[in-house]
């Protein structure tokens, strides 16, 4: 008999596993109290798990069908779709899992762009709307109108892209059983910010839009921000810089330390010139001011006691707001703002 097809394989491991949850109660509960022991019968043991993986079997109804999982054949030959850069993080080997978010043809062509490159990939079992958020430079925050996904490309949708087979279908069953934890633990988030997001993310959701770096600053407002690298700097991402994707429990989080630098290292091996401007971006100072736009400064110097900021030039996610007009006009800001203080990252090591 010939080998079934590696997507027709994946399919089958995926929609066994998901009846195994409906029908099996043992199964069910031994995700919920020994999920290591569940796992391991599944074939799909790893290292990083949570003390509990709990299923709502009745809330979970997708079809797990190959146009869900992969899309229309008819995307294979179509056009080139630019890698995000955290699919090209695991194409180099310097993430072991990535999930991006995109309009559903885009997500598509990158998943067969993606598998071309023999990586493994995979459409998450949701669809949603987005709208982006005008305080934070049309930056999609919060995701609306989940729904199953359908064959056909509608809304957005969810890729997952890892080297390792397991590790994309334990992403895969992560996201449809809302699994937040593990599915952060899989994209290889240190514990401490994996367990800190979802004290930030209900708090971002409800007073912050969705910003999970203003609840992060919330709940430091005590200090000003000095941040320990400048991976740390969350909320570049505005301008189309980032280096980690997850959010750091603290500003002085040691283990996200670790994977600024492990990453920054490795871009530069693989694109030196993108690795150096993105280094430079991430280490300008950035001043936060809620809905009235976030501001970053490129090039800017501290004046030596680090109490006025020197720039040339402003970056606002609200280029047309009455404060850029008055950054513009000036070139020198004190470190202590009536907006706020302006927040430090510091430059790669
Ligand atoms: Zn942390």
């Amino acid at each position: 008999m010939p080998a079934r097809p590696p997507e027709e394989a994946m399919r089958l491991a995926l929609q066994a596993f998901v009846e195994a949850t409906r029908k099996n109660v043992v199964f069910r509960r031994l995700l919920r109290y020994r999920p290591a022991e569940a796992l391991e019968i599944a074939g799909l043991n790893v290292d990083c798990l949570p003390s509990s993986l709990p299923v709502r079997y009745n809330e979970t109804s997708v079809e797990i069908t190959k146009e869900v999982l992969f899309g229309p054949k008819s995307i294979v030959s179509d056009s080139f779709t630019p890698w995000p850069f955290e699919l090209r993080l695991v194409r180099y080997g310097l993430k072991p899992m990535a999930l991006i978010h995109a309009p559903a043809l885009d997500a598509c062509r990158l998943l067969h762009q993606c598998r071309a490159s023999s990586l493994f990939a995979i459409l998450t079992p949701y669809a949603f709307d987005a709208a982006g958020d005008a305080s934070a430079g049309g930056y999609i925050n919060i995701a609306s109108n989940t729904r199953p996904a359908a064959a056909e490309l509608l809304g957005w949708r969810g890729l997952l892209v890892a080297r390792d087979l397991r590790q994309l279908k334990l992403g895969w069953l992560s996201v449809l059983f809302h699994w937040d934890e593990f599915l952060g633990l899989l994209l290889g988030y240190p514990d401490c910010c994996v367990r800190a997001f979802r004290r930030n993310w209900e708090a971002a959701c409800s007073s912050f839009n969705g910003e999970v770096g203003a609840a992060l600053l919330a709940s430091q407002s005590h200090a000003p921000v000095d941040a320990a690298h400048c991976c740390m700097n969350v909320f570049a991402r505005y301008f189309g810089f980032h280096l980690t994707e997850h959010f750091p429990c603290g500003f002085n989080c040691q283990a996200t330390v670790r994977i600024g630098d492990r990453l920054l290292k490795g871009l530069h091996h693989y694109e030196p010139q993108y690795a150096a401007e993105l280094a430079r971006m991430l280490s300008a100072p950035v001043l936060y001011v809620g809905a009235e736009g976030t501001y970053m400064f490129p090039d800017a110097r501290w004046e030596s006691a680090g109490t006025v900021l020197h720039y040339s030039r402003v970056l606002s996610t609200i280029p047309e707001s009455a404060l850029m007009t008055l950054l513009n006009t000036n070139r020198t800001l004190p470190a202590k703002t009536e907006y706020g203080r302006v927040m430090r990252f510091p430059a790669a090591a």
